[in-house]
């Protein structure tokens, strides 16, 4: 028996099975030089794999619409015009040149900042293979051969993987590469399958056939469990079961503590799809719509009509309730490939967000417009992230105004009566949380920026990672300022950073009184679970202690208390 923990989670859940290793065809490309004369055949070589596998590709976007983005990959001008040079001018046969071009792009997505852009290299790597096999004219089939019950152990899973496996087998899966934003680790949530991803060395740990237990929510694996060990796992699994189907029961309840107070449970979301698969979580709103993906995805600033389709559907998804839509959040870990932001010493304390926005005032009203426009069409709210001072929130409302002027001339429709709030996300709006109050609709914390402009930790450092804690008295403390202020001038205080998620926090932040709790929609039932199970009046007891408390233990102390 062996042990082996994991820090990256992709999907939770607890299972026990058969591993099945994935053995994938050499692709090991046969790469040489041709002849002037072999030019021809060998680009028509090219034409036919790239024909075979958008026929693949079209198929499989009737199904999951990430292959939609891979069809697009594949005819992409970038990757077909440099693989007709290599051919031409260099005189490479094709698997050569598609080597050359896959590896040249798939660098270009690595060396970006960002996790999420970072992961896309995956993508174009998943289609140079898929062309690869048609090249060679192999066949990639060792998950669509599964047969029985199995865990997947993989080197990588790609989007295409997941849906050639038949799901009706496969319990989970493991994997060596891939982070937790990656689309397969995407798709496994979605799919609700457990999963674990980043795990090195599992490919060489384990054999197909081997008996393993895992447990995703708590990253544990156990390659050959022995008998008590099989036992508690089966008792694990029994008791994952029951949980989720309590859970799935509480879902469908309101979002009220026993004492009958109210908070309304809300979902973060980064796209369209992201939508989609939030509803049937049964959440009361979107609490922060990230339109930083929309540009990012994209080669170039949104226009106002891709815009206005997206906010306009997303509205149109809620029938009716809150959609926070929150304007672009660019800069810090966030870069556009179509924007240059310079060298920066400090890019979380530089050129980022709301200053960007003011800056670029072109880019800013393009969606501001398209906001308003969208806003015919369902509830939605506009939020600036990152504010520091009144004078950036009067000049983006003052641009807000314009907008609106603009689109009456046009005789365009919009909500005249939008509301318009803020992130509250750096000490700056805390310390002056009343004067931006006065001013604003409402306020949402977003804990993940606040906790490290508070604490002067920087979120993605995994050196200090242990001293990036939101249930540090000054972060608390900020919290409470911020409820409190948005209170007294009677706004409504929600929270969209990860903080409103854990449900340790919920009976302090439910004490302190937040209005709304905004978080990934797979979150949702836990944290109501917790609401429903915390009496209004003690949490605000607690919270009343807790906001006094100089020591993180004694916090800790009185939230672990029942
Ligand atoms: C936050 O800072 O808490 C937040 C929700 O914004 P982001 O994570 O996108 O910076
Ligand atoms: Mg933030």
């Amino acid at each position: 028996m062996k042990t082996i923990n994991v820090k990256r989670t992709a999907s939770k859940g607890v299972i026990m099975g058969k591993a099945y290793v994935v053995e994938r065809p050499d692709l090991q490309a046969d790469v040489r030089r041709i002849s002037g004369e072999a030019v021809e055949e060998e680009l028509a070589r090219f034409e036919r794999a790239i024909e075979a596998a958008k026929a693949d590709l079209e198929l499989l976007a009737e199904e999951n619409a990430i292959f939609g983005a891979h069809l697009e990959l594949v005819q992409d001008p970038m990757l077909y015009d440099s693989i007709v040079e290599k051919v031409r001018e260099e005189k490479a046969n094709a698997e050569l040149a598609l080597d050359e071009a896959i590896a040249a792009i798939g660098a270009i997505f690595d060396s970006m900042e960002d996790e999420y852009m970072r992961e896309r290299g995956s993508d174009i790597r998943d289609v140079g293979k898929r062309l690869m096999c048609k090249l060679k004219g192999v066949e990639d089939s060792a998950l669509s051969a599964i047969r029985e019950k199995v865990i997947v152990i993989a080197k990588d899973l790609a989007p295409s993987d997941t849906a050639v496996m038949n799901l009706d087998f496969v319990q989970g899966f493991i994997t060596e590469e891939g982070g937790v934003t990656s689309h397969v680790s995407i798709m496994a949530r979605n799919l609700n399958l457990p999963a674990l991803v980043g795990v090195e060395g599992i490919m060489s740990e384990v054999k197909s056939g081997d008996l393993l237990a895992m447990d995703a929510k708590h990253g544990v694996i156990v390659i050959h469990p022995d008998e008590a060990a099989q036992a508690e796992y089966a008792e694990k699994i029994e008791a994952f079961r029951r949980r989720e189907k309590e859970l799935a029961e509480i879902s469908l309840l309101p979002a009220e503590t026993p004492d009958g107070k109210t908070v309304e449970l809300f979902a973060n979301v980064g796209n369209i799809e992201d939508i989609k698969n939030a509803l049937p979580h049964h959440i009361d709103g979107i609490g922060l719509f990230r339109t930083e993906f929309l540009y990012m995805e994209n080669d170039h600033f949104p226009t106002e009509e891709e815009q206005f389709a997206v906010y306009k559907e997303a509205a149109e998804l809620l029938e009716g309730r809150e959609v926070i839509i929150r304007t672009l959040d660019i800069g810090g870990d966030k870069a556009l490939s179509y924007f240059d932001f310079g060298e920066e010493e400090n890019p979380f304390l530089g050129y980022r967000a709301i200053r960007v926005c003011l800056d670029r005032e072109d880019v800013f009203k393009t969606q501001l417009r398209a906001l308003l426009r969208a806003s015919a069409f369902g509830n939605i709210r506009i939020m600036y992230p990152m504010m520091i001072s009144v004078e950036e929130l009067d000049r983006a409302n003052e641009l807000v105004k314009i907008c609106k002027e603009e689109l009456r001339g046009e005789g365009q429709a919009f909500n005249e009566n939008i509301v318009v709030g803020m992130m509250i996300e750096t000490p700056a709006s805390v310390v002056c949380a009343e004067d931006f109050a006065a001013r604003v609709g409402f306020f949402s914390i977003g804990t993940n920026d606040l906790t490290q402009y508070t604490l002067a930790v920087d979120r993605g450092n995994k050196k200090i990672s242990h001293m990036y804690n939101s249930f540090h008295p000054a972060v608390l403390r900020n919290i409470k300022r911020t409820i409190d202020a948005g209170h007294a001038a009677g706004i409504k205080v929600g929270m969209c950073g990860e903080f409103a998620s854990d449900p340790k926090a919920v009976k302090v932040l439910l004490g302190f009184g937040l209005d709304e709790f905004s978080m990934s929609a797979g979150a949702v039932a836990e944290v109501k679970a917790e609401l429903r199970s915390t009496p209004y009046a003690s949490a605000k007891a607690v919270a009343d202690q807790v906001a006094k408390c100089a020591y993180v233990e004694e916090i800790d102390r009185l939230l672990s208390a029942d």
